[in-house]
């Protein structure tokens, strides 16, 4: 097959790395950028750490507010696919720039594969959400990660077999990237360059839009503060500051306490080991949340919601929702990473952490090669 694979985002970058050899090796695939990442720190390191190739197309669509990034998207979309005519598009998560792929293949009648299907957080009010769900509606070969996505793709309708449309459950990309980075990840002297070491300190990312208003940024950095003095640890938090939280912070006018450290975004095998080694992880990211689950790091999650239960204590993995709420959080670092514990936690973790490959990049590389639209 012909494959046009949209892309745009950090997580979209990896996703299309770890799917990329399977799909090299039985199809044609061809890569669309929209650039809504654009900067070498969140797009460009990840071409070279990831040995993907530099782009066949790139839309330079960055730095835009939502709706005109979905609308420029879409109008240069449309040009490239019909000089393209890709058998199929292909299209991953649930950002704008997959939007825009699934909306344009749409509109020029080309058929539609969605890489992480049926995620609900139920939250509608999340772009994320809103994303996810147009798209899995329009997708006529949809690629749930697991059975609970099954589960909620067929409560909305959508299931295999049905109005012509393929559902397979193919397992998580992610988890075939992270299972043959882990041994790399073992390693911990790069965290001397943070000046941590393995299980004295909290790794953090943020950024969710529900998290960058200005009561909000105060509060998850309120919670940041709480965590690294909890249990009368000093314990810093190291965060790799996306970009548009940077701003965030900065338009809120707050004060970033002494205790969390600010990091560069980093690249994908840094930001393993740093979670690897962590005594916890602190995150709003879908990606991370699932990261420390397979790597079996406690996570508190900066979010009311989220659209993998199966990372939650409880349900196989070991992450709590915290919201912003430093009771919450500070009682769930109690429980999950208790101080005393940590180091010897880590180390194991470190030594003993098994992340079976999950097998989905060839899942979908042969699902796409059987699928006749
Ligand atoms: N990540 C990274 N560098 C960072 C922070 C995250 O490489 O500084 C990776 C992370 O390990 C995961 C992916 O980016 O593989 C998650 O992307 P992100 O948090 O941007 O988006 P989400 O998963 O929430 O859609």
């Amino acid at each position: 097959m012909r494959l046009a694979s949209v892309v745009g985002t950090r997580p979209q970058l990896i996703k299309a790395a770890a799917a990329r050899p399977a799909l090299e090796r039985r199809h044609r695939s061809v890569l669309v950028d929209t650039g809504q990442h654009y900067d070498d720190e969140m797009a460009g390191r990840f071409f070279e750490e990831l040995g993907l190739p530099a782009p066949d197309r790139s839309l330079r669509v960055g730095g835009l507010s939502r709706a005109a990034a979905l609308a420029a998207m879409i109008e240069r979309l449309e040009p490239v696919l019909v000089e393209l005519r890709p058998d199929a598009v292909v299209v991953y998560g649930d950002t704008i720039s997959t939007l825009a792929g699934a909306l344009a293949a749409a509109a020029l009648d080309l058929p539609l594969a969605h890489v992480e299907a049926g995620l609900r957080s139920g939250d509608r009010r999340m772009p994320e959400e809103q994303n996810r769900v147009v798209v899995d509606h329009l997708a006529g070969l949809l690629f749930p990660p697991g059975p609970e996505a099954v589960a909620n793709l067929a409560a909305e309708g959508i299931v295999d077999g049905a109005a012509g449309r393929r559902v397979a459950a193919v397992g998580d990309l992610m988890q075939d990237l992270c299972a043959v980075t882990l041994p790399a990840a073992r390693d911990a002297s790069p965290l001397a360059g943070f000046d941590v070491s393995p299980g004295r300190y909290v790794f953090a990312t943020v950024h969710r839009a529900e998290n960058r208003g200005y009561a909000a940024v105060r509060e998850w950095l309120a919670v940041l503060d709480g965590l690294a003095r909890a249990d009368g640890a000093r314990r810093p938090v190291v965060l790799a500051l996306h970009p548009g939280t940077a701003r965030a912070i900065e338009e809120a006018g707050a004060a970033v306490p002494p205790t969390v450290r600010i990091i560069a975004p980093q690249g994908y095998r840094m930001t393993l080991t740093l979670q690897l080694h962590a005594a916890a992880v602190v995150t709003d990211s879908g990606g991370v949340q699932r990261e420390a689950a397979w790597l079996g790091t406690p996570a508190l999650v900066l979010r009311e919601t989220t659209e993998w239960p199966e990372t939650l204590e409880g349900h196989g993995g070991r992450g709590a929702l915290v919201g912003r709420d430093a009771g919450r959080a500070l009682e769930a670092l109690a429980r999950l990473a208790p101080r005393s514990g940590a180091v010897a936690a880590a180390e194991r973790r470190a030594r003993e952490a098994v992340v079976p490959p999950a097998g989905a990049a060839e899942a979908i590389a042969a699902e796409l090669e059987r699928w006749r639209p």
